[in-house]
């Protein structure tokens, strides 16, 4: 029970970012037209991410924090083909083992909403409660019972700024929903959830950036590459400023930055990065995304193919267009 908990919070709960980062994961699979997520003193003090998703019912709620119990995946059968950013089951019990967790959660269908509270991953208040539709969860007193994991936190900014870095990325890699950041009270992300990307790209990097973009969408067989790309004239010194995603899952993945700033050739100066925001849809069996926890790491089926479909596609893109 609560000491394998401990455990794999280890893996999937480094810090607040990451936290944040399930807990937003959690809220696009429940079909969220909006998120607002409210951090005080870097995460370490309150973690707050409100959904108008659809919720949870009573059992579910208190079964959501026992390991394993994902609603998202039925059979083995469903690894080879997850459409949900989450299929572990591990992200609400590993953060309620760490923390204080309080969930309000609704579905349309109830006439009222639960209340659950844990403290070390075992409930303490369980009631029913009015709530609008969709699902409250507020994280405090983190890593309380881990102390070397708190100390090794870092000072507030640093920490604020990696969540602030998670909530953007999220934010670019789903333009239909509107993002709201609070960090300390004050607005710091205000995404129009339009479902027009480049109106997001504007309010995480300004409109200078936006001006200097290219749009990319390249469709061929199964595979559609879409979103924006830097002109040649507007490059960064690192690669802080590239977004990709898979399915709309945030992904690290070395051969596919290397095949879109390939595209590039001879265009991109020596140790310049371009600005990066793509979405590369697929079928969900031609790439694996249970090779970490954090789920992040990929695996495709066949990635020359997708090297040559990315590159190709981006250096003929970045013909056509003249500056
Ligand atoms: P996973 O996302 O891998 O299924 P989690 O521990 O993140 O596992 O969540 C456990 C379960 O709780 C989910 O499968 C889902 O059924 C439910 N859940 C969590 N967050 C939400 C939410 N914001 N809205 C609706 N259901 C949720
Ligand atoms: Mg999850």
């Amino acid at each position: 029970g609560s000491t394998i908990n401990k455990i794999a919070a280890g893996e999937v709960i480094e810090r607040p970012a990451s936290i944040v980062k399930e807990l937003i994961e959690n809220s696009i699979d429940a079909g969220s037209s909006r998120i607002f997520i409210e951090i005080r003193n870097g995460g370490k003090d309150l973690i707050k991410v409100t959904d108008d998703g659809i919720g949870m019912s009573s059992i579910d709620a208190e079964l959501a924090f026992e390991r394993h119990a994902t609603s998202k995946i039925k059979g083995a059968e469903d690894l080879f083909f997850v459409k949900t950013l989450g299929f572990r089951g591990e992200a609400l019990p590993s953060i309620a083992a760490v923390s204080e967790v309080e969930m309000i959660t609704k579905r349309r269908e109830d006439l009222l909403g639960t209340r659950i509270k844990l403290l070390n991953g075992i409930v303490t208040t369980k009631e029913e409660t009015g709530s609008p539709d969709g699902t409250t969860i507020i994280v405090t007193k983190l890593f309380h019972n881990v102390p070397a994991r708190k100390k090794f936190l870092k000072k507030e900014t640093l920490e604020s700024g990696y969540i602030s870095d998670v909530i953007n990325r999220l934010a670019l890699a789903n333009p239909s929903i509107h993002f709201k950041f609070i960090n300390n009270d004050k607005i710091v992300l205000n995404s129009p959830g339009n479902n027009d990307l480049i109106h997001t790209i504007a309010n995480i990097y300004g409109k200078d950036t936006a001006k200097n973009l290219v749009k990319v969408y390249i469709s061929e067989g199964e595979y559609c590459l879409s979103g924006y790309i830097s002109n040649p004239q507007l490059t960064r010194s690192n690669r802080n400023y590239q977004t990709y995603s898979i399915n709309r899952r945030i992904i690290k993945d070395n051969i596919i930055s290397k095949a879109v700033e390939d595209g590039y050739k001879t265009l991109l100066p020596v140790n310049r990065y371009p600005v990066v925001i793509l979405n590369l849809d697929l079928p969900p069996n031609q790439v694996d995304v249970n090779v970490h926890p954090s789920k992040t790491e990929i695996r495709f089926n066949d990635e020359k193919q997708i090297y040559g479909f990315i590159s190709e596609g981006i250096s003929r893109i970045l013909k056509e267009v003249t500056y």
